[in-house]
Formats: C-alpha cells, sequence, structure tokens
C-alpha cells in the first residue's frame, strides 16, 4: 500500500486553505494545516503558525513532520489585504502584506525544500491572484506579492526541477470567502460584470486545480501559472 503524502497547507483554519485541506485529505493525503488565529479546523491535524516568523514557519513544519513524515506538498496560501489607493499607503501597509504574502511564501518553501531535497521529490503551489498579472486599483501592494511569487516560483522551478521538485502557482480570480465577503455589493456587482463565467468561484473550485496540481498526473508541469479565475485574467 502506498503511504499517504505529507502535505502542509497554510491559512488552512478557513476560505481557500481550508478547503484546498479538506480536498487534498479527501484524496488521501495526510494534510497539516497552520493557523493563525482561533481553533484548527475538525479533522485536520492543525499547527500554530504566523507566516511573517520563519521561527514559527520552522516550528510548524516540525510539528507537521514529527506527525506525518517529511513535507511532499507544501500550498503557500495564507494571505492578506491591506487596500488603499496608492498616494494614501503607508510604507508599512505596503510591506505588511509584501511580508505576509510573499517573504511567507518564501518562507514556507524554503523549509519545505529541507525535505524535498533529500526525498528527491515535491510539489510547490503558490497561490496567487488575478490581481497579480492585471493588476488593481486600490492593490499595489497585494498585486505587488502576488506578481512577486510567479518571479519566485519560476526561479525556483529552475532551481528545482533537476531534484523532481514541481513550483507552481494558482492564480484564483473573485472567491467566495471573508476576503471578498467585505467588499461593497455594488464594487462586487462591477466585478462580476467584468467576469465571463458571470460569478465568482468557491473555495472548492480552486481546490480540486491545486489538487490537480500537486498530483502525480501534474508531474510534468513546473512555472507553471495557472488562472483559476472564469476569464477575469485572459489575455493576461
Ligand atoms: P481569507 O481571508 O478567507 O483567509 C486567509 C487565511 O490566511 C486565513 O487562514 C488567515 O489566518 C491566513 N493568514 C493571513 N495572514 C497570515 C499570517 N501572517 N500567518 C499565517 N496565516 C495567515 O482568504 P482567502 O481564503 O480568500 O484567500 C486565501 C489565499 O487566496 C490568499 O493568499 C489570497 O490572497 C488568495 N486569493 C483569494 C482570492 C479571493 O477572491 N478570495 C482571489 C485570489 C487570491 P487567520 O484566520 O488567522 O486570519
Amino acid at each position: 500500500m502506498l503511504m499517504a503524502r505529507s502535505v502542509l497547507v497554510t491559512g488552512g483554519n478557513r476560505g481557500i486553505g481550508l478547503a484546498i485541506a479538506r480536498e487534498l485529505a479527501a484524496a488521501g493525503d495526510a494534510v497539516a494545516v497552520t493557523y493563525r488565529s482561533g481553533e484548527p479546523p475538525e479533522g485536520l491535524f492543525g499547527v500554530r503558525c504566523d507566516v511573517t516568523s520563519t521561527a514559527d514557519v520552522d516550528a510548524a513544519f516540525d510539528k507537521a513532520e514529527a506527525e506525518h513524515g517529511p513535507v511532499e506538498v507544501v500550498v503557500a496560501n495564507a494571505g492578506i489585504t491591506k487596500d488603499t489607493l496608492l498616494p494614501m499607503m503607508k510604507e508599512d501597509t505596503f510591506t505588511d502584506v509584501i511580508d505576509a504574502n510573499l517573504t511567507g511564501a518564501y518562507r514556507v518553501s524554503k523549509r519545505a525544500i529541507k525535505g524535498m531535497l533529500r526525498m528527491r521529490r515535491g510539489r510547490i503551489v503558490l497561490i496567487s491572484s488575478v490581481v497579480g498579472t492585471m493588476g488593481s486599483a486600490g492593490q499595489t501592494n497585494y498585486a505587488a506579492s502576488k506578481a512577486g511569487m510567479i518571479g519566485f516560483a519560476r526561479s525556483a522551478a529552475r532551481e528545482l526541477g533537476s531534484r523532481n521538485i514541481t513550483v507552481n502557482v494558482v492564480a484564483p480570480g473573485m472567491v467566495e470567502t471573508d476576503m471578498t465577503a467585505v467588499l461593497d455589493d455594488t464594487y462586487q456587482e462591477k466585478i462580476r460584470g467584468n467576469i465571463p463565467l458571470g460569478r465568482f468561484a468557491t473555495p472548492s473550485e480552486i481546490a480540486r486545480v491545486v489538487r490537480f496540481v500537486a498530483s502525480e498526473d501534474a508531474a510534468y508541469i513546473t512555472g507553471a501559472v495557472i488562472p483559476v479565475d472564469g476569464g477575469l485574467g485572459m489575455g493576461h
């Protein structure tokens, strides 16, 4: 019998991260999720971790690996927005978002490859956004962090390919989570009008693509940016 793969999903206590964790667990993986606040989700192994802290990230991997073995699949999903127009954007509003979203993905990937290099296999999946390539007024910080993930992933894909480690980016469009629930109705309606499929995604529609990218079927995909955006970002 094949051993369950050890998987770690950051920000796996709600939203897209939780859907990814549940999807991979249902597919037979041994899944650990990180949670920053609140409680770990029921039925999943939870480790507390703030991805802006290297010590937290290292400790979370140590705990997940003690429970499930070396992490074979990592999903860097934890992320935040702090939207404001550029003239009003304070430096820490910019750097906080970069630190959580982009430097967080670096911290998580760096720790993950320790075991992957030894095992000579691994899957790194970074959750970016359609905004990383399209841009979005009021989101210079967020868009920069999400675009940065693409350059990071493609460089890492070149470094790690010979070790059978793939590094890919999944770029969701608008997804029904707490992150988009805060947008006012008129704005949501306006965005919906620009989405060819005419609706937001459910978290599990993102999770199913992540499951594929992390699977054996995607063994020959690396350095890819996979849009899951209902057509919103076509051509970008
Ligand atoms: P949510 O706001 O619903 O959840 C965010 C998750 O990230 C939470 O688990 C949160 O933990 C965690 N998190 C945030 N900051 C940190 C941190 N410093 N350390 C550890 N965990 C942290 O977001 P979504 O589920 O909507 O988004 C998930 C990812 O998908 C994000 O990277 C986001 O940018 C991206 N995305 C989302 C889209 C959308 O439309 N929703 C579209 C495109 C991309 P806690 O519960 O403690 O706050």
